[in-house]
């Protein structure tokens, strides 16, 4: 497997890394505890053309990869992570489904402003009651002549109270099972739908729930149904690597910090990156980040312009999501009792990291799919 990127993709990194450390990490602290969606970094993004970036050339993006797409993610959040999160629904999951599965007609009325940083998607699958076994999701689409009627509450969703379309994941016609799941999508104002509470959450952002009462959604607007499932399952592997690019980015954004200060600092007599237990420290947490790093870049590349391999997918999520836990906290430790105030942005990225084993899919949940591949594919050194 050949790592070493192309000279565009060289050049993206420095365009994003520039950006990132100029016009959007001096702002991270702010958009953090405000808590809003990070409109105006999104527009730079946006403006760059990177929101782009997983949408064909013909609908306006730059059609890039999903290795593209993980390398603006991971030098996006090394600076902050809220904003990285907001991009994620553009350059993420919804766009590659919404490429993947809509009809012409969708893809021309909605990419086009999705590539322009100007329409933001959000994603709806989890319920009150159904997270991580969501082919158990009780949302229900009934179709009455020309629409369909919804009803459902959906929960823990990015980016709803700014969305100005909705991938709703569905039952339809009461169907049990996963054969009865697939998509629908829904445009802001659409009667019947409401954003009734927001959730705000120790990384920054906000996290809200939606309510569909009666919501009048009509036919044309479904993405998926026939196998639908299946494929929302398989357009999902995108998140997991993505969501795993976050999480690399924070680490290595805690890393540096932690570079910085530890030679910068200085206690008995000398720099702390001066005493060995530093140095581990350092070499440990450049190990962990580097195998991590492999793996998802692997899965990535692997990956094309397509979906990522479920196992390969899974497997960097898991890795690098625990790892940006482990890595954020000895940033963190390395900067001693300063290192707990909000003075230095290493309690931030701490704090980011704790979503990556959570969204997208559980630590657990990736275990599982990992064993239950292992198994049925019989796979042995
Ligand atoms: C920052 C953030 C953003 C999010 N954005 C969105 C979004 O945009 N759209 C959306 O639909 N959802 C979103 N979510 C929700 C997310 O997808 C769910 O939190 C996740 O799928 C887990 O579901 P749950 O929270 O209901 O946990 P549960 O499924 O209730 O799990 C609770 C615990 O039980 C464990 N568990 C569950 N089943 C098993 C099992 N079979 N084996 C072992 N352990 C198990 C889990 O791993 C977890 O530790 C977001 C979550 C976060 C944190």
């Amino acid at each position: 497997m050949n790592f070493t990127l192309s000279d565009e993709q060289k050049l993206l990194v420095k365009t994003v890394r520039e950006i990132t450390e100029k016009e959007i990490k001096p702002r991270a602290a702010e958009i953090c505890e405000k808590g809003e969606f990070p409109f105006e970094t999104i527009k730079i993004l946006g403006e760059l053309g990177l929101l782009g970036i997983s949408i064909p050339e013909k609908y306006g993006g730059s059609d890039g990869t999903i290795m593209d797409a993980v390398l603006i993610l991971e030098e996006v959040a090394k600076g902050c992570y809220v904003t990285a999160m907001a991009a994620l629904g553009e350059v993420g999951v919804q766009a590659k489904a919404l490429v993947a599965y809509g009809t012409e007609e969708q893809k021309m009325k909605y990419l086009p402003g999705v590539a322009r940083g100007e329409k933001i998607l959000a994603i709806c699958m989890t319920e009150p009651d159904v997270g991580s076994d969501v082919a158990n999701i009780q949302t229900n689409a009934v179709l009455n002549g020309e629409n369909y009627t919804v009803n459902g509450v959906k929960t823990l969703i990015s980016r709803a109270d700014v969305a100005d379309l909705f991938l709703l994941f569905t039952r339809f016609e009461g169907e049990p099972g996963s054969n009865g799941v697939g998509c629908l999508l829904i445009e802001k104002n659409t009667p019947g739908m409401k954003v009734s509470q927001g959730f705000k959450t120790m990384g920054g952002e906000y996290l809200w729930e939606v309510v569909l009462d009666q919501c009048q959604v009509p036919k044309e607007n479904i993405l998926v149904r026939e196998n639908g499932f299946k494929k929302l399952l398989t357009a999902f592997n995108t998140q997991r690597c993505l969501n795993a690019s976050i999480s690399l980015g924070l680490a290595e954004g805690a890393f540096n910090e932690a570079v910085k200060y530890t030679k910068e600092r200085r206690q008995f007599g000398k720099e702390i990156a001066d005493f060995q237990g530093v140095k581990w420290m350092l070499a440990d947490m450049y190990v962990d980040i580097e195998a991590s790093k492999t793996l998802l870049y692997r899965a990535a590349i692997n990956a094309g312009k397509g979906f990522p391999n479920q196992q390969e997918a899974s497997v960097a999520k898991l890795m690098t999501n625990e790892m940006a836990i482990r890595v954020t906290n000895q940033a963190l430790q390395l900067h001693g009792g300063y290192g707990y105030t909000k003075e230095y942005p290493v309690e931030r990225m701490v704090r980011g990291a704790r979503y990556g084993t959570l969204g997208g899919g559980t630590s657990q949940i990736q275990r599982d799919l990992i064993a239950k591949n292992i198994l049925r594919t019989n796979r042995v050194y």
